[in-house]
């Protein structure tokens, strides 16, 4: 089978072919239609994070297919359903975090696309527990986004504790700031949206941003400050400055929720404004598959929508390079 594979970390993917998985027990193969290009598959392939993904790796961690052949033991899906393989491919489903609705904290995890193969190929081997059954009327080209970009922000509005009176930021809207901003409106919070991009932005106001603010042009500290400060600030630009407007643009009281995780892995953290303002700066990492179904079931009743530019898979080194310059203004995501 066809695989974009990553062979060290500075060097392009190569298109291969490679063997196509069989699934062991509790496993299934799936026929991958859509694969989305998350901006964490770059970091992987540069290996950017002090945790190291496997290599040779094939990434990607937003696919979505259909379930080609199931391995023994497999009692929850049948073949030909179509299911969606996110970044959480495997939690042990007994420890404190699992049990408690924390099955994204399990210390047991495997990673799609990073600890284990992902969807940059025409065949994925997955844990039959961990895939989503994408419902009937999602376009695969949607379900993709939804699958990482969709479920990381609706869990970062849910964490930011968002109410319907709330401003609140995003500080990128890329792939996934533009699906956190409307997991922000559909709380009922009036959003302004931050960017280095007018592109991206006009994609924002069009998704119902009421304010948009290009961080190259305007400071955006003033500008959200002006408005009153932001309750909450999704932060998914992932690069220190944009982290410090961030902080610097939250009301007392408010929560930033970081959900970019920049190659520096660094932030300033004033401590005192932090304590006298009540700030809380909190983590957020992925979903759960119970909110990848809620983003789906959101997706389906037409509450959101998925703006996203079709590639194929043998231009992947191309379209790595078109996220990093700023150039794709909505999610890349690869049909086979
Ligand atoms: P993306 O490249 O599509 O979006 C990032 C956006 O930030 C871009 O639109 C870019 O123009 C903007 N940006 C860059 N610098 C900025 C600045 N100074 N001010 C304002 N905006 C700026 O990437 P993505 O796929 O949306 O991923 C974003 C980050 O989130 C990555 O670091 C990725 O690894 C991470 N991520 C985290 C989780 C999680 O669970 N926490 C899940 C998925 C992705
Ligand atoms: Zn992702
Ligand atoms: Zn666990």
């Amino acid at each position: 089978m066809k695989a974009a594979v990553v062979h060290d970390f500075q060097g392009p993917l190569e298109i291969e072919d490679v063997p196509k998985p069989t699934p062991g027990e509790g496993e299934v193969v799936v026929r991958i239609e859509t694969a989305g290009l998350c901006h964490t598959d770059i970091h992987a392939a540069h290996g950017d994070w002090p945790v190291k993904p496997k290599l040779p790796l094939i990434p990607g961690h937003e696919g979505v297919g259909i379930v080609e052949s199931l391995g023994s033991g497999v009692e929850n899906l049948r073949e030909g359903q179509r299911v969606a393989i996110p970044w959480l491919g495997y939690a042990c489903g007994i420890c404190e975090h699992c049990t408690s609705g924390w099955e994204t904290l399990c210390e047991s995890q495997r990673n799609t696309g990073y600890s284990i193969d992902g969807s940059y190929a025409e065949y994925v081997k997955a844990s039959a527990d961990y895939v989503v059954r994408v419902p009937d009327g999602i376009d695969p080209f949607e379900a993709a986004p939804l699958t990482c970009a969709g479920v990381t922000t609706y869990k970062a509005v849910k964490v930011s504790g968002t109410r319907s009176s709330d401003l609140v930021a995003v500080f990128g809207v890329g792939g996934l700031g533009h699906m956190a901003m409307q997991y922000a409106r559909v709380a009922g919070a009036s959003v302004v949206a931050v960017d280095l991009f007018d592109e991206k932005l006009q994609v924002a106001k069009e998704l119902g941003a009421e304010f948009v603010v290009n961080a190259r042009q305007q400071d955006p500290v003033s500008f959200i400050q002006e408005l009153g400060g932001a309750d909450s600030v999704i932060a998914t630009a992932a690069s220190a400055r944009p982290l410090d407007q961030a902080f610097r643009a939250l009301r007392r009281g408010g929560t930033l929720v970081l959900v970019g995780l920049p190659a520096e892995n660094q932030m300033q953290l004033p401590i005192f404004e932090t304590v006298l303002q009540g700030i809380n700066v909190v983590g957020s990492i992925v979903g759960t598959r119970v909110d990848l179904a809620e983003v789906f079931e959101l997706h389906r009743s037409g509450r959101t929508r998925v703006p996203y530019e079709r590639r194929s898979l043998e231009q992947v080194n191309e379209a790595f390079a078109d996220v990093e310059a700023g150039r794709a203004t909505s999610r890349l995501v690869f049909g086979f």
